[in-house]
């Protein structure tokens, strides 16, 4: 089943044309690789798909259907919160670990019931929990480079979203830390519908069901 369709899409900064009249479907537990050289579109086209996009100045004409919805249809919270985005500056909330995982919850949500099983199991889908499990209190910014962006990757499944979206998310990792953000990635695909932007050809070989190139405003 596709999750999303993308019909007729032109994307625009005033009178600058992003992507011109494009279309493409995803189907559910995919994982699309969006690629394209720096200025291409990639940041634009996902900030069209969770609703960022008018926010930043940006406007669009054409559709798209998130499960068969016209996203113009879906109050801009509730887009936000189906389509969890890890924005290339997503940096975790100046609180304690655990309040970064709790935070979106008690939003959504209001009291939150089994609080301590669901960070464990928040942590546990990152890979995380072992390693701070003593440390639920600290700042995150104790954590190394590699266990915050994976704090993030935790506090994006809080909001019970149904596509997630990683904006170039290795791109302040070394090497190592990337493929295991990688291995996090396709291990979260079996649950979510998964769209990545990244200019690195061998992570989206690795990575990728499919990789749509952005060239000169079309996707490929
Ligand atoms: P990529 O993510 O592929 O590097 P972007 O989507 O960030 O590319 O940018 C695509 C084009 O849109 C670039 O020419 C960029 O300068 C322009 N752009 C991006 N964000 C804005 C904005 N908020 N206002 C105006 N122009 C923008
Ligand atoms: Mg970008």
């Amino acid at each position: 089943m596709n999750i999303l369709e993308i019909r007729n899409l032109s994307i625009f900064y005033k009178e600058k044309e992003i992507l011109k009249n494009v279309n493409l479907d995803i189907k559910e537990n995919e994982i699309i690789c969006i690629m394209g050289s720096s200025g291409s579109g990639k940041s634009t086209l996902l900030s069209c798909l969770n609703g960022f996009l008018v926010e930043n100045g940006g406007n669009y004409t054409g559709d798209v259907f998130l499960k068969g919805k016209n996203i113009r249809d879906i109050k801009p919270i509730d887009l936000k919160r189906k389509m969890s985005t890890l924005f290339q500056d997503s940096k975790p909330f100046d609180f304690s670990i655990e309040k970064n995982l709790t935070y979106a919850m008690e939003f959504y949500e209001g009291k939150i019931k089994n609080k301590k099983e669901r960070v464990k199991n928040l942590l546990e889908s990152v890979n995380l929990y072992d390693e701070v499990k003593d440390n639920l209190n600290i700042s995150p910014y104790k954590l190394s480079g590699g266990q915050r962006q994976r704090l993030c990757i935790a506090r994006m499944l809080t909001t019970c979203p149904e596509v997630l979206i990683f904006d170039e998310p290795c791109s302040s990792l070394d090497e190592k830390n990337s493929i295991i953000i990688e291995e996090l990635i396709k291990n979260l695909s079996k649950k979510y519908t998964i769209i990545i932007s990244t200019h690195n050809e061998k992570q989206a070989e690795r990575l990728a069901d499919r990789i749509i190139r952005i060239d000169n405003k079309q996707l490929n």
